[in-house]
């Protein structure tokens, strides 16, 4: 097993040691990558840690007992977190998701929200904040993060069936207090809720057409993923991955389903919703999401950045290095000075994996050097 876990710390250390440039802001609402991209969307992990060990994401053999996980001293606090957030802000940022690890078991995270939802985008509007949550503490905590600013939540949930979720979340967690969470965010306003649902072949395909059955007409959007391969430590094999195309047509053989619009430039699901019987979509009736990572990318939109746990600022999921953020900050850098950093950063991308994934040399596809989901948040 040892092998499984050099290229992920290996991973870290390159992060840390990418230089970063500094350079002049360019004007407000102008700035731009390589593919003429713009920085709209900003996620945010916030630990590193989890309660899962999903299989496809925090494996037990390589995330055991005697992992080391990052001190807390390497954390961003939350006032290094929000000045970073008002910074990006200020190059165009309008979305925040909190993400992890699981944001939850960070302490204080309502703390962080509070502060992060009196920020306002360049044209003062609030700011679209949400986080993704494997759910387990929801039932406990929506009330409050509601109460400090919170807009709407993602919650991952792969089962109904209560043994196959807990066999993929590997703790013998219940399928009924994720459950009971979905519904606690639901009292609290949290709207509205999606549900992320990781498709493997083999392992929970069979629950497809239950769990749009259980969503549909529930207000909540259920969101198909397909298994990516982040990270280097999940075994990725793309036998495992059930394409969009055919997962469609799976639920085609049950329902209605119309496409519509995309919500937003550089949305990652493509939504499908619920005819009604007038063979129109019912919006009572709720829509579905595919995220076809893996067989349709959607790069040309991309337009997120993921600030890590430490304060690195990685420019796709799939990046094997980041540009750390955290050593100007502690380093005494103005803000001027961090957002000129930032600035050039997002000027030099040129991040398209999931588009050259098919040509890329089978070691670069899966398992090559990468990030970890757990590290860097989805
Ligand atoms: N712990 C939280 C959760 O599970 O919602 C937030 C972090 S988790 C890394 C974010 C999302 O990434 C989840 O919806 C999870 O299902 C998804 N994810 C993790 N590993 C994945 C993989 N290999 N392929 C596709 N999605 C994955
Ligand atoms: Fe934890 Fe989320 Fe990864 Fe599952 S997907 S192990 S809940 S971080
Ligand atoms: Fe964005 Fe990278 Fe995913 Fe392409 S592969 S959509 S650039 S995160």
């Amino acid at each position: 097993m040892g092998e499984q876990i050099i290229p992920l710390v290996d991973a870290r250390q390159r992060a840390l040691a990418t230089p970063t440039p500094l350079q002049a802001l360019p004007a407000p609402g102008t700035l731009r990558d390589t593919r003429g991209r713009p920085l709209r969307d900003l996620r945010i992990s916030v630990t590193d840690r989890c309660n899962f060990r999903c299989t496809y994401c925090m494996p037990k053999e390589v995330f055991g007992s005697d992992y080391q996980y990052l001190p807390q001293a390497a954390l961003l606090s939350f006032e290094e977190i929000t000045r970073l957030a008002r910074l990006f802000i200020g190059l165009g940022v309008h979305k925040l998701r909190l993400t992890g690890g699981e944001p939850l078991l960070r302490k204080g995270i309502e703390g962080l929200i509070e502060q992060l939802s009196a920020l306002r985008t360049l044209d003062g509007q609030p700011l679209d904040i949400t986080l993704t949550t494997n759910g387990s503490l929801l039932a406990r905590k929506a009330k409050a993060l509601k109460a400090a600013g919170l807009k709407r939540v993602t919650v991952s949930l792969d089962s109904l069936q209560d043994e196959v979720f807990r066999r993929m979340n590997d703790v013998d967690f219940p399928v009924a207090e994720v459950l009971a969470g979905i519904e606690a965010a639901r009292a609290a306003g949290l709207a509205p809720i999606k549900v992320n649902m990781v498709v493997k072949r083999g392992t929970n395909e069979h629950e497809i057409l239950p769990m749009a059955r259980h969503f549909r007409g529930s207000g909540i959007a259920l969101r198909f993923i397909e298994y990516m391969d982040v990270g280097a430590t999940n075994r990725w094999r793309m036998d495992e991955v059930l394409p969009s195309s055919e997962l469609l047509k799976r639920l085609q053989a049950e329902f209605a389903l119309l496409p519509l619009a995309h919500s937003a430039v550089g949305e990652t699901a493509e939504r499908w919703g619920y005819a009604g019987a007038d063979g129109r979509h019912d919006p009572a009736l709720g829509e579905i999401g595919l995220i076809s990572s893996v067989t349709r990318a959607f790069c040309g939109d991309c337009n997120r950045a993921r600030l890590s746990t430490e304060g690195q600022v990685y420019l796709c999921l799939f990046a094997g290095a980041g540009y750390d953020l955290r050593a100007l900050l502690r380093g005494g850098a103005s803000d001027e000075q961090i957002a000129g950093a930032i600035a050039a950063i997002w000027q030099g991308r040129s991040d398209r994996y999931s588009e050259l994934r098919a040509s890329l040399p089978p070691d670069a596809q899966a398992g090559g050097r990468r990030i970890e989901m757990s590290y860097i948040g989805g």
